[in-house]
């Protein structure tokens, strides 16, 4: 089975539920970009994008 995420408009965090898990904001199948977050503690990316949890994000949710 293919796995279908979708990027949160809010934090852009990718998931596959109808409603972002962590923020609880809109999502949308309109994204482009992928990368993926292990420490956010550590991430340059994580603290330039505000993100203070660990997970697969998109660069651009549209
Ligand atoms: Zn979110």
């Amino acid at each position: 089975m293919v796995e279908i995420l979708k990027g949160c408009k809010e934090c852009q965090a990718l998931t596959e539920l109808n409603k972002c898990p962590h923020c609880g904001g809109k999502i949308s199948s309109d994204w482009s970009g992928y990368f993926v977050i292990i420490d956010h503690t550590r991430s340059r990316i994580a603290k330039k994008m505000a993100i203070n949890f660990n997970g697969k994000f998109a660069l651009k949710v549209r």
